[in-house]
């Protein structure tokens, strides 16, 4: 049996050694398109702080891990597919059969269709390519604009800060993170940040990017002038927004969103959607063909539909169950539930599941609680008497309960009515209901 893995990001390198693990005859082919040892993204945020080098980022750090689990590495970008015949074309040239196939490659930043979102002082902030790029950019003083303030913007914020940058935030949303919290929820953390220092812009959009002539010289005699060097002599930017502002800045990070990698999957009756459909084995359209991490929109937890939840551990999750499937095992994923657990400099913030909540017709009803002097939030949404979801600011403790109780859906009786009147009591219901199932 012949398993080729898509992708080494966490979703392939899991599902590689889930497969060496349940068959130890099988031949194993993990193939990934980047110049790297597989790697985790969400080290990058901490590379650009300093705290690790690149190795930290690794995802397996012994020298000759896969070799010595006889997993074959094949660096090269997958083209496209045979479906009948059980090929696949590489970039280069070369071919690769399979008698089952994971794919595992992941997602990529969308760069949004705006003039000059092209020059070299545009980035994203998603492989260790573009890690090196930012941090030859961002320096201190660096004059930064960020588009976006979704999940990725709010994670690298921190980052960027600690790379002692100005920094101006741009989101379309009318508030921070809106695709994963309450309008109460992004306006606090909008607050928080802008304490800190960082301009934000909410309900605008960048409709130009365009590049000031470097001036080398008046650059070089301002570097002596204050005794700095190092800055990119790259010329600066204008960005004009929406309603005509128009803002100078050094770089642009642009954090609009991603897209699943799926382009070699034209044609070949593999259906997607946002992202490739899976039943609740990771197995495609397309007997034989699994997919699995940020690339996979999986049945969701509650209703089934698909969902793409694009976090390391769900990745790592789906992997397992695909690779066991791929192996001949029986296994199911029991539904994606989606979880954000945010720490925009230095404020935590949650959601879970539905957090949005249920209409009243369908059985719906909710409670939002917040403390802004003391940076604190919470919300609840039920449906009957079950937790369905939650955001929360400011709870560092116990906020996994909330995640257990929507995973589990504990059914709580009158703890819902004590919760409806005061959210903070969630580890009380918590335990009381636990206790009762016990
Ligand atoms: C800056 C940043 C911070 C993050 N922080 C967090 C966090 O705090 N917590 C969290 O849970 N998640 C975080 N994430 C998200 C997390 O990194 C992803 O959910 C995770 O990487 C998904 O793993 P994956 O294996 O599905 O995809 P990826 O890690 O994207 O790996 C996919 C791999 O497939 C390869 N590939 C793509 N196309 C092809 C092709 N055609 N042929 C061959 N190979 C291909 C890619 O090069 C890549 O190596 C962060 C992401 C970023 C960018």
């Amino acid at each position: 049996m012949k398993h080729v893995i898509i992708g080494n990001g966490p979703a392939g390198v899991v599902a590689a050694e889930a497969l060496r693990k349940a068959d130890a005859a099988a031949e194993i082919v993990l193939i990934g398109a980047e110049p790297e040892p597989a790697y985790s993204r969400m080290a990058i945020p901490y590379l650009l702080e300093g705290d690790i080098d690149e190795s930290g980022t690794y995802l397996r750090k012994t020298e000759g891990h896969f070799a010595g689990l006889r997993i074959r590495e094949l660096q090269g970008r997958v083209v496209s597919m045979d479906t009948a015949q059980r090929k696949l074309l590489l970039a280069d040239g070369q071919f690769e059969t399979y008698d089952r196939l994971l794919v595992a490659s992941g997602s990529h930043p969308v760069r949004p269709s705006i003039p000059g979102i092209d020059l070299p002082q545009v980035q994203t902030c998603w492989t260790l390519a573009d890690a090196r790029a930012i941090a030859n950019l961002a320096k201190p003083g660096t004059r930064v604009l960020q588009l976006g303030a979704g999940f990725i913007g709010c994670i690298i914020m921190e980052a960027l800060a600690a790379r002692g940058v100005e920094l101006t935030v741009v989101e379309m949303g009318d508030r921070m993170v809106p695709r994963m919290m309450t309008p109460k929820a992004g306006n606090m953390i909008r607050n928080w940040v802008e304490n800190k220092g960082v301009r934000v812009l909410t309900g605008k959009g960048v409709q130009r990017i365009a590049a000031v002539a470097p001036n080398p010289g008046l650059l070089d005699r301002l570097a002596q002038a204050v005794g700095v060097g190092g800055k990119a002599d790259t010329g600066g930017l204008t960005v004009t927004l929406s309603d005509g502002e128009e803002i100078a800045c050094d770089l642009v990070i642009v954090a609009a969103g991603v897209a699943p990698n799926v382009g070699f999957l034209d044609n070949t009756g593999v259906q997607v959607a946002k992202g490739v459909l899976v039943d609740n084995r990771m197995q495609t359209s397309v007997p034989g063909i699994y997919a699995a991490g940020d690339v996979a929109e999986a049945p969701d937890l509650f209703t089934g539909a698909h969902l793409v939840a694009a976090i390391q551990p769900n990745a790592a999750d789906q992997a397992r169950v695909a690779a066991l499937n791929m192996a001949g095992r029986e296994a199911r994923l029991p539904g994606v539930l989606a979880i954000n657990v945010l720490d925009t400099l230095g404020l935590v913030s949650t959601s879970f599941g539905q957090w949005w909540g249920e209409t009243a017709q369908n059985g719906g009803s909710g409670v939002e609680l917040a403390d802004d002097a003391n940076h604190r939030y919470i919300s609840l949404q039920f449906k009957d008497d079950v937790l369905i979801g939650a955001t929360s600011i400011g709870h560092t403790e116990h906020v996994g309960v909330l995640r257990g109780l929507i995973q589990t859906r504990t059914r709580l009786g009158s703890w819902k009515d004590s919760l409806l009147q005061d959210p903070n009591g969630f580890m009380a219901a918590y335990l009381a209901s636990a206790q009762s199932a016990a």
